[in-house]
This record gives C-alpha cells, sequence and structure tokens, in this order.
C-alpha cells in the first residue's frame, strides 16, 4: 500500500487520478496538487467515497522549496508529475533533496526554446543512482507506450529490429474549426517545429509538415499523417541495438493544418515574447488563452485513436514484421473519466507507471526510459487498465 502525489490538475493528471482511485490495491493514499487548488478539489471531490484516501493541495511546482516542503507534509512515496515540461527539472530537484522516486510523461522543455531532448533530465542519472531512486521518463503513450511496445517487441517477437514506424492516429472530431487535443501551448511548439528522422546513423531534417503519407488505420479509416520529430525516438535509437531508421507519423485533418498554417503565418504561434499595450506577452501563451481548453472537449469528441508501432527486423534469420497497437474510443473514455481519448491514452500509462515501481517492478535506481525495463507486467497492465493492444503479424508497411 502506498501513497503518491500527482502534480498538475489537467485533463491527464485526472485520468491518471481516476485510475490510480480505481488501482487501490497499489494507491492507497493519492494528494493532487497543482497550481490552482479548486481544480485538485474539484477532482478530489469527484474520487472521494472510492476507498482512497484524496487530500488536496496547492503547490508552485517551479519552486524547489515549496515542493520539498510539501513532500515532507506529505510523505510520499513516488511522485507523478503530470504538470507541463517545464517543471520537470525543478520537480526531479526536489525529488532528490527530499528522497522519493519519480515519474514524468513528457521530456523538459526550456520555456524560451521549443527544444525536444533528453540530455538535460539524462544529467540526472547520478544522482538518481546514487541516492537508490527511481526516476521514470515519458510515461505517458507516446512517449511511453510506443517504448514498452518496442521492448515488448525487442524481447518476444525479434532478435534484431531494424525499422520503426510509430504511427500516432487522433481520428476524433470535437466539432470546433480549431482546437488541440491537449496543451495547446506543448501541443503547437511541437508540430510547427521541423520534423526529424533518423536512418543510416543520422538524424535528417524535414521542413514542418513536409512528408505527408496516407494510411488505413484499423477502426478509424484512412487519414493523411505527417512526419514529426517526437522525443521517444532519440532514446530508442540509444536503446535499440542495430536499428536502420525510426520515424514518427501523426495524423492531422486539412482544417487544422490550415488554421495552424495562417496562425503561424500572422505570429500567434511564436515564443518570443513581445510588447503590447506596455506589458510583455508571449504570442502563443496569448493563442492558449482564446482557444477552447482540451478538458472541455471530453463532452464533444468522437470517434477513436489509434496508435502504435510497425517493426521490422530479423527473428531466427528470417524477416519479420508485427504491428503492435491500441484503439481507444473519445466517447468511452470520457464517460469513464470525464476526459477524451488523448488524455486518456496518457493518464493510464502513468498511472501504470507509478504502480510498476511501487510493485517493484520498475525499481531501478537511476533515470529510465521505457524500453530500457521489462515490459511484460506493463503490457499485462494496459489490458487491465483500459488501454488493451491488438497485434497484427502482416501489416500494410508506410511508403
Ligand atoms: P493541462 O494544461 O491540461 O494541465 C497541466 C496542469 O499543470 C494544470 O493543472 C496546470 O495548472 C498545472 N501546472 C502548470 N504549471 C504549474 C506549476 N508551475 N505548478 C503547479 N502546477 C502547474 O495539460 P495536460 O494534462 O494535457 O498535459 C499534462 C502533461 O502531459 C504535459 O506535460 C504534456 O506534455 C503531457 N502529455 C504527454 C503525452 C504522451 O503521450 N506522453 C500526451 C499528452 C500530453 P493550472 O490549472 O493552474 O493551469
Amino acid at each position: 500500500m502506498a501513497k503518491a502525489i500527482i502534480i498538475g490538475a489537467g485533463g491527464v493528471a485526472s485520468v491518471a487520478a481516476y485510475k490510480c482511485v480505481e488501482n487501490k490495491e497499489v494507491f492507497s493514499e493519492l494528494t493532487i496538487a497543482s497550481r490552482t487548488l479548486s481544480k485538485c478539489e474539484e477532482l478530489v471531490e469527484k474520487l472521494s467515497g472510492r476507498g482512497v484516501k484524496l487530500n488536496a493541495r496547492q503547490v508552485d511546482a517551479d519552486n524547489v522549496g515549496e515542493l520539498v516542503a510539501l513532500f515532507e507534509e506529505e510523505k510520499p512515496d513516488i511522485v507523478m508529475n503530470l504538470a507541463l515540461p517545464y517543471q520537470n527539472l525543478s520537480i526531479m530537484d526536489a525529488c532528490l533533496e527530499y528522497g522519493v522516486d519519480y515519474l514524468d510523461t513528457a521530456n523538459y522543455e526550456p520555456p524560451d526554446t521549443a527544444k525536444f531532448e533528453y540530455k538535460w533530465q539524462w544529467a540526472y542519472r547520478e544522482r538518481f543512482e546514487e541516492a537508490g531512486l527511481t526516476a521514470i521518463l515519458g510515461s505517458g503513450f507516446d512517449p511511453g507506450v510506443t517504448q514498452v511496445f518496442t521492448g515488448y517487441a525487442l524481447k518476444h517477437h525479434f532478435d534484431t529490429i531494424k525499422y520503426i514506424d510509430i504511427l500516432d492516429c487522433n481520428g476524433g472530431d470535437h466539432g470546433y474549426p480549431f482546437a488541440t487535443n491537449f496543451n495547446p501551448e506543448i501541443n503547437i511548439r511541437e508540430v510547427s517545429a521541423k520534423g526529424r528522422y533518423w536512418e543510416k546513423g543520422e538524424w535528417i531534417e524535414t521542413e514542418p509538415m513536409e512528408i505527408k503519407r496516407t494510411y488505413n488505420f484499423k477502426e478509424v479509416g484512412e487519414k493523411d499523417m505527417y512526419l514529426l520529430y517526437h522525443e521517444e525516438e532519440e532514446s530508442l535509437v540509444e536503446n535499440v541495438p542495430g536499428l536502420e531508421r525510426i520515424r514518427f507519423f501523426m495524423t492531422f485533418g486539412e482544417s487544422y493544418l490550415t488554421h495552424l498554417k495562417c496562425l503561424e503565418n500572422v505570429g500567434m504561434t511564436s515564443i518570443e515574447p513581445i510588447e503590447f499595450e506596455g506589458r510583455e506577452i508571449i504570442p502563443l501563451q496569448f493563442l492558449k488563452a482564446v482557444l477552447p481548453d482540451p478538458a472541455s472537449l471530453g463532452p464533444r469528441t468522437v470517434g477513436k485513436t489509434n496508435i502504435g508501432c510497425i517493426f521490422q527486423g530479423e527473428k531466427d534469420g528470417k524477416t519479420k514484421t508485427y504491428y503492435l497497437y491500441n484503439i481507444c474510443d473519445h466517447q468511452e473514455a470520457y464517460k469513464e473519466t470525464g476526459a477524451q481519448a488523448v488524455s486518456y491514452t496518457t493518464g493510464v500509462p502513468a498511472m501504470i507507471g507509478a504502480a510498476m515501481v511501487l510493485q517493484g517492478h520498475w525499481k531501478k535506481p537511476g533515470v529510465h526510459n521505457l524500453e530500457e525495463l521489462d515490459p511484460d507486467p506493463f503490457m499485462d497492465a494496459l489490458n487491465q487498465f483500459g488501454l488493451p493492444w491488438q497485434e497484427d503479424f502482416d501489416p500494410v508497411l508506410v511508403p
């Protein structure tokens, strides 16, 4: 029986909290701490009476001292960082200072440059090892489950994996001309950045949305998808021996791309501060304020997500292909947790990753990406907690 603190009270945090309460054999106590106390209190009220002791607290996760004081009072066994990537380093510092295991769902980003790199968090490896503490990086769906899928494919299906294509399809429709499914600032920084993939030992950069493919996704249908750089590619390149190519594709509708282009052209997606009526504002943060709150999309989003990995490689001297994926229905996720599938597919693996550490399966001092850890108990938990996976041994390959 263990106590977790969730930091953040947005879409992902609310699903993770819901799922921790469902998994009460592991989580006996849960504290939800975020910048806006009322959001934590609302969540606690919604989840109370289900057999897990709950508490709501206010914290500024940019402030290490405040975090350490919170941990000293709450005495957690694990800290689940489900705030924003900007807070990763301050929360890791506080975990080291207090002495508690750590987990997040996205890699650190400096607020002033949209860079997706693990180097800042990998620099904590020795400190976590020496302290005997575990830090789990990127326990969402992608990053997250995609790496567990890779670990599972390597353990059970391949001697060598040569090619990985990660396909992230959101076939959901929220009825708005333009909205983002998770934090708009983080989402737009990701999709307006240059694309990048890894082939034969080097990174190849593309213009944003330069490479387009069409794919027919099971239970969703045919969709246009675009090559993006995605953070799990960096660690998979390090950790999958013999890998010759890895690419990441995400689906986008025409309306989304047209709006994004227009917003970019007029300067609204910029993260460079500008002067407006005597005060400094960041255009992208202003844009976030006028866009629909992702949490409000839940009731109106219909359709499904289909996210997974196509692997090609060798087993016993023969070429083999293997597709592992999950299909998640927006309305079913909403009925269960009050959040749509993008928050659901991130919040469920966050809970599972924390449970893996608390149950000892992933208790391993140091800083780890998910493909480094035993995939089997995590794969079982995906089936148990609402993200069942499917396999295809003869998938259509992406050209
Ligand atoms: P939201 O914007 O809905 O929620 C973020 C929460 O963090 C809010 O409650 C916010 O508080 C809180 N927060 C922000 N800054 C601070 C701070 N300084 N101190 C304390 N709390 C703070 O985001 P999501 O729930 O959509 O996303 C959460 C995380 O999940 C992000 O890091 C995102 O990148 C990641 N993610 C990962 C995915 C994956 O597959 N791996 C997919 C989707 C998201 P307030 O309410 O006051 O604003």
